[in-house]
């Protein structure tokens, strides 16, 4: 990073040199402009809400998922993101629902159980009992886990990277490493009681059990003390085969709170089962939150107790009965989420990505970085050729693969003795320089890199030190040591000053005594005397392991409605049913009044007004609402303007059993909208394609967030008319008293660059797009005044349609339609209810509506097919079609949402005309037919205004709801 902009960046380091970056790194001054900007601009409610600013807020949550998600290179169809309170809280989360007995038989695919017993050693005698297998070089809050695994009945093993090898090596032999040892009594007999929650005893109640022990195997990705990268491909090994024999399946949690802040880590490639990090060690900002990602395959061996606020489907206050949500993550995030920190978190991935060169060019900077701070420590001497410091370090920088830009050491003076780290660190406070000492929350790789034994650590307790004092000298040798660290921030200038401070201190240590104030910490303790020497010298240390025995009645199998559903976050169709918010994908109609592009022909009509004593009650056609009566337009010498083939305006009536045209329905107009929720085009002709009619709904406008906007959001979108055309191969998009943006129709200026490719969201399932550049977000920008971005479905993406079965897979691929390739209303229908309208209004008193016009209304629909001809919802009975000897099916009506109330030549809301359609439909509102293509669709083949719909099929009450 530049130093000017360093400067601007980070004004809080322009007189330090901060070399923490492990334990904190720091936000910059752009990432939190953003954020404020953000949330002054956005109204973000509770999640849990129904409102429009609890949608806006969820919706960007969940595009905050796919970054995460795209970040780490995968998907929501293979990871899921838990927000948690941080690397330790996802850790601890999944220690409390990690399945260790196997009670969900998500582990009863071992290997059965009788091949085990004899050739294992203690540990794994009870195959009810799971393992808790760790590295010694872990996380306090990794280690911290193996309590919850004994209190669960689990047992544990810690490994030093030398012993996992072995172990490996011998997946089904006796672990005779001395690396793991046995029972701890501390940890073995918790009470039944404490362990018998209310679901477990459901679960015992579920009779007979199970199955194989679920084993868990926890690793960090970057040492958090030395920097060491641990190979990812230990994952893989210990998943297939296990560890020491235990039998049971392995899953394995990484810990990647220290690798992800300074290095790629990517997730299609790592078998990780769940993967653990903080926010704060990426980018600085929000603290308190991290999350816990989990490999989808693997969620099942996740038994969710607890629960609260948003994670339940339902419970009872009295009765002990729950059943949690099926999605992942929705099990899991308890209560509400920090939505706003959450919503922060793009603006720190923007952070990183301004940067330009990815994480790649960061690990490189900081390794480069790093490695001269080591090499300097590792080669200066003092000036009786004596080392100047002892490194603590895995491989000496040979690799940027296995070592991230952490240093850990300590200083000698030129006698060989240890220069406390206590007093160093007070020497670094006087050069501005801000680095960490101590043992750094991992305990076990300092006993491992500074030699020190377990009965050292108790010993020293109780002499006093505790972690986190600055005893830093026993008997003259460390309780830890100092480590640096660098951040995609760090540069040369940093490492420059902290080399010159260490060549002052060199010099000053030099002298037998050292000039520093007064520090507890003399090696001279005399308090500390008794604690032999010898002891700090012996061997490599090992942690007690534990096992703890648990009552089998707890390791039954549990209920299944504990069970996640093994996908996250997918709508089932009758959800995204009442979730799709505007129907509108295939939904409805708009033709901006404003400036026609050429290919199109507008409707026109005179207001009508039909007294209501002229009209009758028919019954309905296929509707839920018997009980409902259609008034029925009578022409009475209205007659309505419509289209013909030849694009030329007629009148012809529109209702009444009396003018239902000879040859059956006809298609009077065709409309398609190339960006979703924007302005109609309307065509006499039009190529239609496996996924609808071509072009539409291809495009769509997303916020900064990258949040679909509908009209429901910015109503104004439908004054946007965007037009295909189809000589220059370009879209243009027109607004009222704008100069028109175009671009290319199928060269989207995608420079196959991975960072413009975004997932947006439609209904609950997902879609490639390609964000589509500055130039047009400008245009949208002006158009909409909010930050809006316009981004084109990717081409290799196929949606499916939430209404195909069976045989319809094929040809159920979708555009950014919510639910089907086209929506088709009737124009007679349209004309009923716009009586209806009229009729309301009369009664009402109301002199003037804004549903003035046949075209006015059916605009609203935004339908891409009217037909005419037939009676009056006639459409709900069809089943199968044909036109032009092309196949289509019938789906079901289109349920309605309050996106018809929008008057798509003004952008105007209004109430009416869903009041209007509940009163004369009843409840659920529907109104016009979701059709899809047959699969034996025909290349090239065009839909035509005048075209003749032969209903092949009729049922008589269409129940589908959509
Ligand atoms: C920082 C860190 C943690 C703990 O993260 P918190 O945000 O404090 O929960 C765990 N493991 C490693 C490797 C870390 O670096």
């Amino acid at each position: 990073m530049l130093t000017g902009r360093r400067n601007k960046e980070f004004p809080q380091l322009r007189d330090v040199v901060y070399l923490d970056h492990t334990g904190a790194t720091l936000p910059c001054v752009s990432q939190l402009d953003a954020f404020q900007r953000d949330l002054r601009n956005n109204l973000y409610g509770n999640p849990h809400s129904r409102s429009a600013s609890s949608s806006l807020c969820s919706e960007t949550v969940d595009q905050v998922r796919f970054r995460i998600l795209k970040h780490f290179n995968t998907t929501a169809e293979k990871h899921t993101v838990i927000f948690t309170s941080g690397c330790t809280g996802a850790l601890k989360l999944l220690a409390e629902t990690f399945d260790w007995t196997g009670q969900t038989g998500s582990c009863s695919a071992g290997d059965g159980s009788t091949q085990s017993d004899h050739q294992n050693g203690v540990q794994c005698k009870d195959r009810q009992m799971g393992t808790f297998a760790y590295l010694q070089d872990n996380h306090t809050s990794v280690i911290g886990m193996r309590e919850v695994a004994h209190s669960r009945g689990a047992k544990s093993m810690c490994f030093t990277s030398k012993g996992i090898q072995e172990a490996m090596n011998r997946p089904d032999g006796h672990s005779d490493s001395g690396n793991h040892s046995t029972a701890k009594d501390h940890a073995t007999l918790h009470t039944q009681e404490a362990t018998l929650s209310p679901t477990s005893q459901q679960r015992v109640t579920n009779g007979p059990l199970a199955s194989s022990p679920c084993n868990l195997f926890a690793m960090p990705a970057q040492s958090n003390f030395c920097g060491r990268k641990y190979p990812l491909a230990w994952i893989e090994r210990i998943k297939c085969k296990g560890l020491s024999g235990c039998h049971g399946n392995w899953y394995v949690v990484l810990d990647a709170a220290a690798l992800v802040s300074t290095s790629p880590l990517d997730l299609s490639e790592c078998k990780a089962d769940f993967i653990t990090i903080s926010f704060y060690k990426m980018f600085g900002f929000p603290t308190g939150l991290g999350a816990l990602i989990v490999r989808n395959s693997a969620a099942n061996v996740l038994v969710k107790e607890y629960f609260g606020g948003g994670t339940v489907m339902a419970y009872l206050a009295t009765e002990n009965f729950n059943k949690p949500r099926t999605s992942v993550a929705e099990r899991f995030e308890d209560g509400t989420i920090p939505f706003l920190d959450i919503i922060s978190l793009r603006h720190g991935f923007d952070a990183l990505d301004r940067l330009g060169g990815g994480m790649n060019d960061i690990c490189e900077h900081t390794f480069t970085l790093a490695k001269q701070v080591h090499n300097a420590l590792y080669e200066w001497k003092h000036d009786n050729g004596s080392p100047i410091a002892v490194l603590y370090c895995h491989n000496h920088f040979v690799s940027i693969h296995d070592q991230g830009p952490i240093i850990n050491f300590n200083l000698l003076r030129a006698t060989g003795q240890y220069i406390g780290y206590a007093e160093v660190e007070r020497l670094a406070a006087l050069h501005d320089i801000h680095l960490r000492t101590g043992c750094f929350c991992n305990t076990g790789a300092c006993q491992q890199y500074l030699n020190i034994s377990n009965e050292k650590i108790k010993a020293n307790l109780d002499a006093g030190h505790v972690c986190g004092d600055d005893m830093d000298l026993i008997d003259g040798l460390p309780t830890g040591s100092i480590r640096i660290s660098f951040g995609y921030m760090s540069n040369q200038s940093d490492v420059d000053r902290f080399l010159a401070f260490i060549k002052s201190t060199i010099k000053v240590s030099a002298a037998p005594s050292t000039l520093i104030p007064s520090s507890s910490t003399s090696s001279s303790d005399s308090s500390l005397k008794e604690v032999s020497r010898s002891s700090v010298l012996s061997t490599q240390s090992q942690l007690p392991m534990a096992t703890a025995v648990l009552s089998s009645s707890t390791s039954t199998k549990s209920i299944s409605s504990t069970r996640p559903s093994g996908i996250p976050d997918t709508c089932t169709s009758s959800e995204s049913a009442s979730k799709s918010s505007d129907c509108s994908p295939s939904a409805s109609l708009s033709l901006a009044a404003s400036s026609p592009p050429a290919t199109s022909t507008s409707l026109s009509s005179p207001p009508i007004s039909v007294p209501p004593e002229s009209q009758t009650d028919i019954p309905m056609h296929g509707s839920d609402n018997t009980d409902a009566q259609f008034p029925q337009p009578s022409l009475n010498g209205n007659n309505l303007a419509a289209k013909t083939d030849s694009g030329i305006s007629q009148t012809v009536q529109t209702s009444g059993p009396t003018e239902i045209d000879a040859a059956g329905p006809r298609l009077t107009a065709i409309y398609l909208y190339p960006v979703k929720s924007c302005g109609a085009m309307e065509v006499s002709e039009w190529e239609l394609t496996d996924a609808g009619l071509k072009y539409d709904r291809r495009w769509m406008v997303v916020n900064e967030g990258g949040v679909y906007m509908s009209q429901k959001r910015i109503p104004k979108l439908c004054l946007i008319r965007p037009v295909v055309d189809l000589q220059t191969k370009q879209l243009v998009l027109t607004y009222p008293d704008m100069r028109s943006f175009s671009l290319p129709l199928e060269t989207v200026p995608l420079e196959t660059n991975e960072t413009t490719l975004c997932q947006g969201k439609v209904c609950g399932d997902r879609v490639k797009t390609i964000d589509c550049g500055d130039e047009v977000a400008q245009w949208l920008t002006e158009v909409t005044g909010q930050h809006c971005r316009l981004q084109k479905q990717a081409e290799d993406h196929q949606r499916a349609s939430k209404l195909a079965q069976g045989d319809d897979s094929k040809s159920s691929a979708l555009s950014l339609a919510n639910v089907s390739h086209y929506l088709l209303i009737n124009k007679s229908s349209t004309t009923s209810l716009l009586n209806a309208i009229h009729q309301h209004a009369h009664e009402d008193n109301t002199e003037t509506t804004t549903v003035s016009t046949l075209d006015n209304l059916i605009r609203r629909f935004r339908a891409n097919l009217v037909v005419d001809g037939c009676d009056t919802y006639d459409e709900e009975s069809w089943s199968e079609l044909s036109i032009q000897g092309q196949a289509f099916k019938v789906k079901g009506r289109c349920n309605r949402c309050q996106m018809i109330g929008i008057d798509q030549g003004s952008g105007e809301k209004s109430t009416e005309t869903l009041s209007a359609l509940s009163a004369v439909r009843g409840k659920r509102i529907f109104f016009g037919m979701h059709i899809m293509n047959s699969p034996d669709l025909r290349n090239g083949f065009k839909l035509r205004t005048g075209d003749i719909i032969e209903v092949l099929q009729r049922c008589p009450s269409v129940e589908t709801s959509v």
